[in-house]
């Protein structure tokens, strides 16, 4: 969903589609209404020209802001797989989480500063900039009121907005604990979410004015990112220092490469109520055939139909070793959208890893937590 526009400081920039939208709409709202409003009596290619460049300028400023956040990621040597930028803000994907206090509260503020930064630096051209066209001096005004508001949304003291991380940079600096200072955060969230949601109706429903819609909208997803939130680090957590050789199942059972789909049928799925195998031959892992591989082919070509025929082979089989870690396992799990991995070392299957796997060993280390 979303397309790469190009690389900076080794990291991917990808623009998410309804980006284009956002972009047309904004330029269209300012050259209709905001424009002719501050700026009166101008032609409309000057209100367009101003609006369609205004636009750009918050993408910049949105991308300016996500290049902080990432650049101070690396100095804690945390690695950004990429940034997609959406409208008022972007997502920079990491492989990990930051590890110490110190780090998560200098990532979570170098964006915001930046764009107080940067807002002080348009506003201040702005403000002492009579001599300049009049284009110039409308897209300074815009540019920097726009990184003013940048800088309050992501300050808000919420997960999932950069002020909730900041917050718990601060908090789990003191406490020392990363998962009560995200509960604590999250509780914060959840009421900052609750006052929005509550303001944004009244404004709505009691005045009639479209803007609470926006609060009611800032309510809704701060409340559901911070459940996602206290989740995640509740399964990071207890997952913490396990690999994946302690958790997979070493008796695996496998079939061959060229039974029939019917003995497959008969041998394999019915009886044991599983619905995947790992192909096996001599000791070596070919792919994996699951019943839903089975279902595509009509019952009467299962005679004839050979389990390596419709297997899932090795290219496109996302695999583990037994080192690694049992967190990457789960995420490895997830972006594949499947449920078991097999576990591999030097060709070799050594075991399996499914979900259930994990949800046992989750709920087993909560238990000890709580
Ligand atoms: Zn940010």
């Amino acid at each position: 969903m979303s397309l790469k526009v190009g690389r900076l400081f080794g990291v991917d920039i990808r623009l998410h589609y309804s980006w284009f939208l956002i972009f047309a709409l904004l330029a269209w709202s300012l050259a209709s209404g905001y424009l002719p409003y501050g700026y009166p009596g101008q032609s409309d290619v000057f209100y367009w020209g101003v609006g369609a460049v205004s636009a750009a300028m918050l993408f910049i400023s949105v991308l300016i802001h996500e290049v902080a956040h990432s650049v101070v990621a690396q100095r804690f040597k945390i690695k950004v797989n990429s940034i997609t930028l959406y409208f008022l803000g972007g997502v920079s994907e990491t492989a990990e989480e930051a590890h110490t206090p110190d780090a998560e509260l200098r990532m979570a503020a170098a964006g915001p500063l930046i764009s107080i930064v940067l807002g002080v630096i348009f506003y201040g051209i702005y403000l002492v900039g009579s001599f300049l066209p009049l284009a110039v001096v409308a897209v300074l005004q815009y540019a920097g009121y726009i990184n003013f508001v940048l800088a309050a949304f992501n300050l808000i003291p919420a997960f999932p907005m950069d002020g909730g991380r900041v917050l718990r940079g601060i908090v789990w600096g003191r406490n020392k604990d990363i998962l009560k200072s995200t509960r604590t955060v999250t509780n914060i969230s959840r009421a900052i979410s609750y006052a929005f949601i509550g303001l944004g109706f009244l404004d709505t429903v009691l005045y009639g004015d479209f803007n609470g819609i926006w609060l009611l909208f800032i309510g809704l997803f701060v409340n559901s990112s911070a459940q996602a939130s206290m989740n995640e680090t509740r399964v990071t957590q207890a997952l913490t220092g396990v690999t994946v050789g302690e958790i997979m199942t070493k008796e695996v059972k496998t079939v061959e490469p060229d039974l029939t789909l019917q003995q497959l049928q008969d041998y394999a799925l019915v009886p044991t109520k599983h619905h995947g195998f790992p192909v096996v031959k001599n000791g070596e892992l070919l792919g994996l055939v699951t019943d839903e591989d089975v279902r595509k082919v009509g019952p009467e070509h299962w005679d004839d139909r050979r389990v390596d025929q419709v297997m899932k082979g090795m290219k496109s089989l996302v695999t583990i070793g037994p080192g690694d870690a049992a967190v990457d396992a789960l995420i490895k799990l997830a972006k594949a959208g499947v449920g078991r991995l097999p576990v591999v070392e030097n060709g070799k299957l050594v075991g399996i890893v499914t979900r259930s796997d994990f949800a046992r060993v989750i709920q087993e280390r909560l238990k000890f937590r709580s």
